[in-house]
């Protein structure tokens, strides 16, 4: 992302931000609520416009292209709060997510089934894959958007907020997933209110404060940071 800017009327709520996500990396996107993570992550996604700036993946701009064409380029988006389809199984939300285009096509390729089988069993979900999103409990609720994300195993993962409402054993296999992510050379971006909480977790920090990058660099670093103390204190966050 290079001079990444997103306005609403009067606020601008990204500002000219620069950020490079390598292959086999997790790049943590911190900062207090408002601060404009999740729009960072919906420009990437192709969710909002770009007012300036651009996005290159590989090279190729793909800043304002729609979020399918930016979904087949490579790019997963794990929601900030899940939304699966209520109606369908766990197992039909995934096989959906893998083939978006054709329903018809999904229903007369058993391949797509073992697919979805073998994306389910990935992020813990396979004894559940019958199940309907409305009995499942909060956590499998974020792991069937996670499968969702990955379906089409894209380069980058885009991850907003995935701790939030988790246990502590919970957070402890969701950030293996994210791990294993990464030791296979996917890029992820990791967005979190706080740094400490994904130290351990990401190889290095973003610090984004008002729509503005005010430090970057390794995690301990971005704690120790005095623009980061003096800003995030006494708001959300907590080095
Ligand atoms: P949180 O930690 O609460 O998820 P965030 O860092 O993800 O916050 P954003 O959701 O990106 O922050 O919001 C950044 C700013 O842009 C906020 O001031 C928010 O109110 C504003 N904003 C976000 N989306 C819109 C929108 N669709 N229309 C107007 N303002 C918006
Ligand atoms: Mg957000």
């Amino acid at each position: 992302m290079r001079g990444l800017t997103k306005r609403y009327g009067g606020l601008v709520a990204v500002k000219g931000v620069d950020l490079d996500l390598r292959p086999g990396e997790i790049l943590g996107l911190i900062g207090p609520n408002g601060s404009g993570k999740s729009t960072v992550m919906k420009l990437v996604m192709g969710l909002e416009k770009p007012s300036a700036g651009s996005i290159r993946l590989d090279g190729t701009e793909i800043a304002g292209w729609p979020s399918h064409r930016v979904a087949r380029a490579g790019i997963g988006l794990v929601f900030q709060h899940a939304r699966p389809l209520m109606r369908q199984t766990v197992l039909e939300n995934i096989s959906l997510a893998l083939l978006p285009d054709s329903l018809l096509r999904l229903a007369a390729d058993p391949a797509v089934g073992e697919r979805a089988k073998a994306i389910a069993e990935r992020v813990g979900l396979g004894a559940v894959i019958d199940r309907r999103p409305g009995t499942l409990p909060f956590a499998d609720l974020r792991r069937l958007e996670l499968a969702r994300a990955i379906a089409r195993d894209p380069r980058v993962v885009l991850v907003d907020e995935p701790f939030a409402g988790l246990t502590g054993p919970e957070v402890a296999a969701f950030s293996e997933l994210i791990r294993g992510f990464r030791d296979e050379g996917k890029a992820v971006l990791l967005v979190d209110h706080n740094v400490k909480s994904v130290a351990a977790l990401v190889d290095r920090v973003f610090a984004l404060y008002l729509g503005e990058r005010i430090a970057e660099g390794s995690a301990e670093a971005v704690m120790a940071d005095p623009t980061v103390r003096r800003v995030y204190l006494g708001g959300s966050i907590e080095t």
